[in-house]
């Protein structure tokens, strides 16, 4: 029997499998792809606070140490979904069942892709889904954007501060995002909106070198000559297995607040899986500690 069940291996995770340990439990991480989840795509991550510039795998490999040297147990595994018996909660993955008195969820998102030619070979090749993690490699760069939601929007007010260009391409003549993001973008030289158009290719052998992109209304396609293409149309949560048991909003999202409670007692979760407006690596950081904190918390005095 373990104390907690963490599925998913990112930061938020392993995180929470550090604090788990460290508070004497006995924890067991679930992943099914990669250790790390995101943040092994990233070339350099340069905004972790205390770490100036490091790869996203070696960043991922040093959390993976450390949750497996304190004691963390990981099984490579998909899980399936969690059941209750006899007031114990259980993880099924890989055909073998897991019984732990608490559960983190912590699966992450993954982001919605463009699904066009190129682009999953150029990714990290000029092709990013986060502009945060690797907008400063495009410094002096001409870039684009694609969406039309808050984070294309704050993507493109960020990138505009020290990119030379910044082409937002957004599918309708509308943005999602709020009004009041779109104000300062039209008051920027270096920003300009493409609207009502969709990209067609991304253009490059071993980089990106530009975008063809397709105005929906008159069908005419440009070419527009990019180093980089910011990809924010979205992201997709990977909850399914577990509707039966906590509530999850219209998009997937499983609900909960800063507290990381979701509305199932005995299971939390942590990170970009949850609703919420900032998806960084700090924040997933943040939300392990707080998930791996309450259910601690959870154990001593609910089911001591
Ligand atoms: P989003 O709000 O779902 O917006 C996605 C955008 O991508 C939409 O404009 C959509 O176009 C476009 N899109 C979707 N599929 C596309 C495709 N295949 N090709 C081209 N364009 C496509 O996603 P988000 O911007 O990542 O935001 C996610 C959530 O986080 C939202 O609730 C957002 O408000 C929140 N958020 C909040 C903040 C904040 O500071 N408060 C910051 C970032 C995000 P259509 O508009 O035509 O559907």
């Amino acid at each position: 029997m373990y104390d907690i069940g963490i599925i998913g291996g990112g930061t938020a995770g392993m995180t929470a499998a550090i604090y788990g340990q460290r508070a004497g439990k006995k924890v067991i991480i679930f992943e099914s792809m990669t250790y790390g989840g995101q943040i092994t795509t990233s070339p350099k991550v340069e905004n972790y606070p205390g770490i100036a510039s490091v790869s996203g795998s070696e960043f991922a490999t040093n959390l993976l140490e450390q949750a497996m040297s304190l004691g963390a147990e990981t099984e490579l595994e998909k899980v399936t979904g969690i059941v209750e018996k006899n007031g114990v909660k259980v993880i099924l993955a890989g055909g073998s069942e897991f019984p732990c008195k608490t559960v983190i969820i912590a699966t992450g998102v993954t982001h919605r892709h463009l699904g066009v030619r190129r682009e999953e070979k150029l990714i990290g090749a000029g092709v990013s889904y986060c502009a945060t993690c690797d907008g400063a490699f495009f410094k002096n760069r001409e870039v684009a954007v694609v969406g039309g939601g808050n984070t294309a929007l704050q993507d493109a007010a960020f990138l505009s501060n020290y990119c030379k260009k910044v082409y937002l391409v957004h599918r309708r003549d509308e943005f999602r995002g709020e009004s009041g993001l779109v104000k300062p973008l039209e008051e920027k030289d270096n920003v300009e909106f493409v609207l009502d158009c969709v990209v067609k290719e991304i253009k490059g052998e071993d980089v990106v070198e530009g975008i063809i992109v397709q105005n929906k209304k008159t069908g005419e396609e440009q070419e527009i000559p990019v180093a980089g293409i910011f990809v924010a149309v979205g992201q997709i949560p990977q909850n399914q297995e577990f509707e039966e048991v906590v509530r999850l909003d219209g998009d997937g999202f499983i609900l909960a607040s800063e507290d990381c409670m979701t509305s199932k007692p005995g299971v939390f979760v942590a990170g970009d899986c949850r609703t919420k407006d900032v998806r960084q690596l700090t924040t997933a950081a943040a939300d392990g500690a707080v998930a791996a904190l309450a259910a601690c918390s959870y154990l001593d005095r609910i089911l001591k």
